[in-house]
């Protein structure tokens, strides 16, 4: 059967821990969507990792680790991601790469550069890996799938046409140097060399695991709120980052899902444009982004820093709902323990008018936090693993929170390690 690990928000909830503490009673462990533009924070007996391609399973020498059809592989960014926990002692992991996944080419980053550069003050504030360029291509069906990189005929076809039109644009619009079709074709047939050890037949691969009862762990990326569908479109990635697109990205019968745990964090934070209801700003905003996360609130992968509020339940609730959340997560619980009072964003105000639901586009742009304030703990709880040993105020805010995202809240996370967590129900 299947688990799922999916963000609840706007990424960066701390699945990287999760996943890693439950990849251990895991077989197999899948990325089904996204690329290298979000990272995982693992940190572990071989130190402290931001994993923006590979599996989390990749610690454990028992996990087959799988990128899925649904992912944006970069073949680069994936060799030098293996080399660099290779060199830092972790045993080689063993990884299938799906055949058809499709790969980030060359172009794609740039891409994504010069229409941030072209918008300007209207940018969305991409994290500039290609994603979006990536995704569309793939639609438009002039992308690369991982096995065509391997047919030296159609590999060089189809660059031409791409060059074309690719070279349209950068003549035209973008007013940049124009791709050459040998230059790509030189660097994808050593790209191919690189991936080829770890091409195989993944849906296959996963059929078999779940026939043989195995323990499948889908990892995903980002948030409910970045899915393209169901995020705060526009401002969202350009894959879907919905448990449910697992089937789609990896190759899953809906009718394995087992669990699916959305983690979610004690505070809100966000990268990236687009609405954030619960926003803090200035001073109490500074504050929190600096004792946030492990090393403060700032992006695994980009450095940024992380826009920081209150506890959206509005929002999270919606984000587990969209999930199918069977349980959630709270993590960085540890996080709010400095506040005299915390307060928890509960509903919207939207023109006028009180709502628990969570609006689209303008609404949601025009939606003001309604909050109420619980008093906080002001004790430190940094590795508590006794869910009783909590103070009584941090099980109320663990209560109060459970209630309004209609979602049992299962573990609670008190610090960045792989052991600093709370189990709440038997
Ligand atoms: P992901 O994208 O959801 O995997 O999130 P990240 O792992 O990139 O970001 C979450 C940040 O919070 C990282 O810096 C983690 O080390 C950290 N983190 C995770 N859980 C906890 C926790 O319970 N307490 C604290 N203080 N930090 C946590």
């Amino acid at each position: 059967m299947v688990k799922a690990i999916v963000g609840a928000n706007w990424g960066d909830e701390g699945k990287g821990k999760i996943t890693d503490m439950l990849a251990e009673d895991s077989d197999v462990v899948i990325r089904f969507q996204g690329g290298a533009n979000a990272g995982h924070t693992i940190i572990n007996n071989f130190g402290r990792f931001a994993l923006h391609t590979l599996p989390s399973g990749v610690f454990y020498p028992h996990i087959t680790n799988i990128i899925g059809n649904g992912v944006a592989l970069n073949i680069r960014v994936f060799t030098d991601e293996l080399n660099s926990i290779i060199n830092s002692g972790v045993p080689a992991p063993s990884i299938i790469v799906s055949d058809r996944a499709q790969v980030v080419m060359p172009y794609h980053p740039l891409f994504d550069a010069y229409e941030e550069e072209r918008l300007g003050g209207r940018a969305f504030g991409s994290t500039k890996s290609g994603i979006a360029p990536f995704y569309s291509d793939k639609f438009a069906k002039i992308g690369f799938q991982v096995n065509e990189l391997f047919d030296d005929e159609l590999l060089r076809s189809k660059l031409e046409n791409v060059c074309t039109i690719k070279n349209t644009l950068l003549e035209h619009l973008y007013h940049k140097p124009l791709l050459k079709v040998e230059e790509l074709y030189k660097e994808m047939v050593e790209q191919r060399e690189l991936i080829a050890p770890f091409v195989g037949n993944t849906a296959s691969f996963i059929g078999s695991a779940l026939a043989e009862n195995k323990r499948v762990l889908l990892e995903g990326q980002l948030g409910t709120l970045k899915d393209t569908d169901f995020g705060i479109y526009p401002y969202v990635t350009s894959s879907n980052t919905l448990a449910g697109y697992g089937c789609v990205g990896a190759g899953i019968p809906p009718t394995m899902f087992e669990s699916i745990i959305a983690v979610t964090k004690a505070y809100s934070s966000a990268v990236g444009e687009g609405a954030f209801v619960s926003e803090l700003h200035g001073e109490e905003a500074e504050t929190l982004r600096r004792l946030g996360g492990d090393k403060g609130e700032y992006g695994a992968t980009t450095g940024r820093p992380r826009r920081v509020g209150w506890f959206d339940c509005v929002a999270t609730a919606y984000g587990c709902h969209m999930q199918g959340a069977t349980e959630a997560v709270l993590t960085a619980v540890d996080v709010l323990s400095y506040l005299d009072e915390i307060k928890l964003c509960v509903a919207y105000e939207v023109d006028g008018k009180t709502t628990t639901d969570f609006p689209s586009g303008a609404k949601l742009e025009r939606a003001k936090p309604i909050y109420e304030t619980l008093p906080g703990w002001k004790c430190d709880i940094r590795g508590v693993t006794d869910y009783n040993a909590l103070p009584p105020q941090a099980k109320d805010y663990v209560a109060f929170i459970e209630e309004r995202i209609k979602t049992p809240i299962k573990m609670i996370s008190t610090g960045p390690r792989r052991e600093d967590i709370c189990n709440r129900l038997a």
